[in-house]
């Protein structure tokens, strides 16, 4: 696979280089120079389970840049959990994303890309450092994607009291490489001491620093592996009635969804499902992109204000709104449709979903509603488990939901830490005292 930026076209960069960059020089966004079109009899052939149809997707884009054993091996390590598809009526399904370590879809992603980077490392004597700045779900995931990987640490910043109680122990608990700093600050705080760190000479000349960017292109080609995966639990079907509909924060499912389709996936549409973050859905409707400050809500993984998978969007579609709003509809609600969608969905289904995906099954639902096609075969995805967000649940349903056992388990470690100001030179001292070369 080669790439471009999505700032320019012209140049060029190998997958390697791309996994390990995260960003282009330019400050673009890498893009896959072509996604070929799979052969009609991939459709046709008889992938008994998840791990092997990865493989085989794995393999017919990345077989030019990594060998294909290595991919096999890859792909054992990292396509370690499930993606089962629950049929809640004639039309509506859920593709449930949330089997892998951290209880929420980004495992799929954090996953594959720790097996990759560490892959492309594994000449290096000295070990390779990722420094995350994270508010919640992705440095879980990053954490349990890099657990015991060798020749590499993660250290993660997160705002003190601003995570969640059983999500601070999902960054503390782990031990061995993964370092959990608590800032006494901010988000925004802990991203500005990253990004800091990144542009210091005085640390990147003794120690190797890169970051785990949620733009990563390796993390976007697992997230592609998913939409296979639902075609496959179907069988294949023969029709193209096929919809998805993704709960959306940075856009980067709905994008690998995109990209599913370029291969030749059949989807018949994709529906962007935004809480009151409605920035593309906007954009679909009257051909302007205006990015602006998020507003928080209940469904705080897609509380984004300016959605950083935008470009690539645009690029697939040769940045044509026309082109793009025949593939792609959208919808947007706020917290207390959202908190009826979970109603809906527990009392006429008996399923309990998280506040996210409640807002993929409201985009699904208005959709059918809309369409005068009759046969829709509607998916939405479910990208975290409801007990991430037991407390927004139990208030909705006025009862007690089950805590997953990961969390259990989480929740019942001591978890360790460091405490750290807002203060650069103290964090420039902790790395260098604890991960020089
Ligand atoms: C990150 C996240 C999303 C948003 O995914 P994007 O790829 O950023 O659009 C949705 N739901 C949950 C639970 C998430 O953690």
């Amino acid at each position: 696979m080669k790439l471009y930026s999505t700032k320019n076209t012209k140049q060029h960069f190998s997958f390697e280089y791309a996994v390990m960059q995260g960003i282009a020089p330019d400050g673009g966004l890498f893009m896959p120079l072509e996604l070929p079109v799979l052969p009609g009899e991939f459709f046709r052939f008889e992938q008994n389970t998840f791990q092997s149809l990865c493989f085989d997707l794995a393999s017919f884009l990345l077989s030019d840049s990594i060998p294909v054993l290595e991919l096999e091996r890859i792909i054992t390590k990292s396509m370690t959990f499930s993606a089962p598809l629950v049929t809640l009526s004639d039309q509506i399904s859920v593709l449930e994303l949330w089997h892998g370590p951290s209880l929420a879809f980004k495992d799929f992603g954090a996953q594959f890309m720790a097996q990759v980077m560490s892959y492309f490392n594994r000449e290096h004597q000295h070990p390779l450092n990722i420094l995350v700045a994270t508010s919640g779900d992705t440095g879980g995931a990053v954490a349990a994607g890099f657990h015991k990987v060798p020749g590499i640490n993660v250290i993660i910043l997160y705002p003190k009291g601003k995570v969640s109680h059983l999500q601070e122990k999902q960054l503390t608990t782990f031990g061995d490489n993964i370092t959990a700093l608590e800032i006494k600050g901010t988000f925004d705080d802990c991203q500005a001491l990253v990004k800091q760190a990144f542009a210091d000479p005085s640390l990147t000349d003794n120690l190797r620093l890169t970051s785990a960017n949620s733009i990563n292109i390796a993390r976007l080609i697992p997230q592609m592996f998913y939409y296979f995966e639902a075609f496959r639990l179907r069988g294949y079907p023969s029709h193209n009635n096929v919809v998805f509909s993704v709960p959306s924060g940075n856009f980067g499912n709905l994008t690998a969804g995109l990209f599913s389709k370029k291969m030749g996936l059949p989807i018949n549409k994709f529906i962007a499902s935004t809480n009151i973050n409605d920035i593309v859905p906007s954009y679909l409707k009257t051909g302007e992109y205006i990015p602006r400050r998020s507003v928080e809500t209940l469904a705080n993984a897609m509380d984004v204000g300016n959605p950083s998978n935008f470009m690539r969007m645009l690029h697939l579609y040769g940045s044509t709104w026309n082109n793009l709003k025949q593939d792609i509809i959208g919808y947007s609600y706020n917290d207390d449709q959202t908190v009826h969608a979970i109603r809906t969905l527990y009392n006429n289904y008996q399923y309990t979903a998280d506040p996210h995906s409640a807002i993929a099954f409201l985009g699904l639902n208005d959709f059918i509603n809309d369409s005068l096609q009759m046969d829709i075969d509607g998916i939405f995805l479910e990208t975290a488990h409801p007990s991430k967000f037991k407390t927004t649940i139990d208030q909705a349903l006025q009862t007690e939901i089950a805590i997953h056992p990961n969390l259990l388990k989480a929740a019942s470690s001591p978890g360790s830490k460091f405490i750290l100001p807002v203060d650069y030179h103290e964090i420039h001292s902790f790395l260098l005292d604890n991960f020089a070369n």
